[in-house]
């Protein structure tokens, strides 16, 4: 079973054409996905003074894997002045310490730079930020209100969580292209220099993948100037959650990009955006980023063996690339579609692929 969280605001659009696209691709492969849905949230919190419902993180505990919306709307809080919904998303990412958000340019897709599409192209973005989720700033054991004029976060950093995310990167470039920068501020802070010295010693171990190394500050620039010298970027939780917005702009912008959130057993996947509740309702956000997750999703059900639900992710991506090189896109990246024109295409995409498959057999 898979269970589903659409969640708040522009959640449920775009979870709806990913479980649709999911669907067809499994349903090509000879697959049967079971999905059961679970609200939860900021709307849900309103209705009914719960941000879950009923027995929907049991659920979450014991599904094969997770696939999530988006959570929080303005101006509702709980009790205690935090945003309403947040709960929800610390919950599912409790033991999952691998954050990997992969940036793509599809093809048809021309990234806004200034406002002008950039000349940046498809072959030059295709990397993976892989962020520690454990620790560091966004722990959910740090205060999060201030209780005077003074407000102090604590950023921890431990050796055992650096090197588990570090062998996740490695792991990861292995099968890519084999080569893993690492980033951090290990000129000034004493976490980074625990996490740095944790790199270079896992990177003594992998002489076949190539490293290297950037502070956070000078690697902002430096993804915008030349995305395609990086594969696999490693870093700690508020760096990689700053790193990956800024590098899904070179993939056509935060309605493209998705996400994983992997523990040892347990897969939790969601589109890297938030509930957008501006264009909420309005069949205008991009399902793009959240189809992508569900795609990583078939792939990762992979792992124990079962090679059609390789093929289905592939197929599912596939249709993406196909549908925005038709140039059936949303707004954000250019197009006139709606989300509902974009989840449909994909589909039909995924049936017309999947006929070709089977005739070339
Ligand atoms: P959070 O903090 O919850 O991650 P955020 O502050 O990063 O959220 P988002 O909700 O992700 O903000 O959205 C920022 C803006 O980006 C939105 O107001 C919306 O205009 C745009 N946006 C985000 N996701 C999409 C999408 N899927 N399609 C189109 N536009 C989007």
């Amino acid at each position: 079973m898979i269970a589903v969280l659409p969640g708040d605001g522009i959640g449920p659009e775009v979870i709806r054409e990913a479980v649709a696209g999911m669907d067809a691709a499994a349903c090509a492969l000879g697959l049967e996905l079971t999905f059961e849905q679970f609200p939860c949230g900021a709307a849900q919190y309103q209705r009914t003074g719960r941000q879950w419902s009923r027995g929907a993180l049991r659920a979450c505990r014991r599904a094969e894997a997770v696939l999530f919306g988006a959570v929080g709307l303005p101006g509702v809080t709980l009790d205690d002045g935090r945003a309403a919904g947040a709960d929800v998303l610390f919950g599912l990412r409790q033991g999952l310490y691998a954050n990997v958000r992969p940036v793509k340019l599809m093809p048809g897709v021309r990234p806004l730079l200034g406002g002008r599409p950039s000349a940046v192209r498809p072959e030059d973005v295709n990397l993976v930020v892989v962020r520690e989720n454990t620790e560091g700033l966004y722990a959910p054991f740090a205060p999060l209100l201030p209780k005077g004029p003074e407000a102090r976060d604590v950023r921890t950093i431990t050796l055992s969580a650096s090197r588990r995310i570090i062998r996740h990167a490695f792991s990861l470039a292995a099968a890519r292209n084999k080569r893993v920068t690492c980033v951090d501020k290990s000129n000034l802070l004493a976490g980074c220099v625990l996490f740095s010295q944790a790199f270079q010693d896992i990177a003594t171990r992998h002489p076949q993948v190539k490293t290297d190394h950037l502070f956070i500050d000078a690697a902002m620039p430096a993804l915008l100037r030349n995305p395609a010298a990086y594969d696999v970027l490693v870093t700690t939780n508020l760096f990689g959650d700053i790193l990956s917005d800024l590098a899904s702009v070179l993939g056509g912008g935060l309605g493209t990009a998705p996400s994983a959130n992997l523990g040892t057993k347990r897969g939790m996947f969601e589109p890297v955006h938030g509930s957008a509740p501006d264009i909420a309702g309005k069949d205008t956000a991009n399902p793009v980023g959240a189809v992508l997750s569900g795609a990583m999703l078939l792939e990762w059900l992979s792992r124990k063996g079962e090679w059609r639900y390789q093929v289905a992710g592939s197929l599912l991506e596939q249709a993406v690339r196909d549908v925005t090189s038709r140039g059936i896109c949303t707004p954000d990246i250019g197009g006139t579609a709606r989300c509902s024109e974009v989840g449909a295409a994909i589909v039909e995409s995924v049936a017309a692929n999947a006929k070709k498959m089977r005739d070339a057999r």
